[in-house]
């Protein structure tokens, strides 16, 4: 899963997207986190954010699914994990992150979607930022309650039949969240980059909270 030589930016690539920053309108760069509940809405959010920033919206679970409708060695190997509800093993999907944060787009910063998800790669990801000498500079949690996120991810199956989403699997994944992910709220709140969103209303209307929430 190491970063073939490809996967990671030339120098020069790096060294001419920094001199291009000031005509993109680009300024300092920006890395941030999206955490939520399963429903809450963080994808839709994260393309929104992401490219307000013009930085690219980094989701663990498209990356998963991408793999899984390709038929490639990782899909197979995280698609029963995938349609269980459970998580994908921390080892797996930190290397994931890893190569995909070394690619030369994620230079001025990037949004990730659904990763960090365990303590444990809230860990992994300060070591890959720690060697970057860069760090986290907002972590964005969308607020809702588990009722209307329910309601919403069982409107989701009829639309997209996602495989994870049969009520039973959700319960199962709103559990897990609550048990595994939600600590990270706490975690970044004490390192005071949380922000937190109420995620509940029109998806226009959450972009707006969430650009004030960081502007
Ligand atoms: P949702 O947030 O709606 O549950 P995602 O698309 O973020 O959906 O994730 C779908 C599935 O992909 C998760 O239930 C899990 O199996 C796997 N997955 C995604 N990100 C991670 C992660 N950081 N660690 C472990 N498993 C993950």
């Amino acid at each position: 899963m190491k970063g073939s030589s490809a996967d990671v930016a030339p120098p020069w690539i790096t060294e001419l997207q920094r001199s291009l920053r000031p005509q993109l309108g680009g300024g300092a760069d920006m890395r941030l986190i999206i955490l939520g509940p399963p429903g809450a809405g963080k994808g839709t959010q994260a393309s929104r954010i992401a490219e307000h920033f013009g930085i690219p919206a980094i989701s663990t679970g498209d990356i998963f699914r991408a793999n899984i409708k390709n038929e490639t060695e990782l899909g197979r190997q995280v698609k029963q994990i995938l349609a269980s509800g459970g998580y994908v093993s921390d080892e797996i999907t930190n290397a994931i992150v890893e190569d995909r944060i070394a690619q030369a787009d994620c230079e001025p910063g990037f949004l990730l979607d659904g990763y960090p998800r365990t303590l444990a790669q809230v860990g992994a990801l300060d070591g890959m930022l720690a060697v970057r000498e860069a760090q986290i500079d907002r972590v964005l949690e969308l607020t809702v309650d588990d009722d209307a996120v329910v309601g919403r991810l069982l409107k989701r199956a009829e639309v997209e039949g996602r495989a994870d989403d049969t009520e039973d699997v959700i319960r199962e994944r709103m559990a897990i969240y609550h048990r595994e992910t939600r600590p990270l709220s706490d975690t970044y709140r004490r390192r005071g980059a949380l922000v937190a969103v109420d995620g509940l209303g029109s998806v226009d209307e959450v972009t707006a909270r969430i650009l004030a929430a960081l502007t």
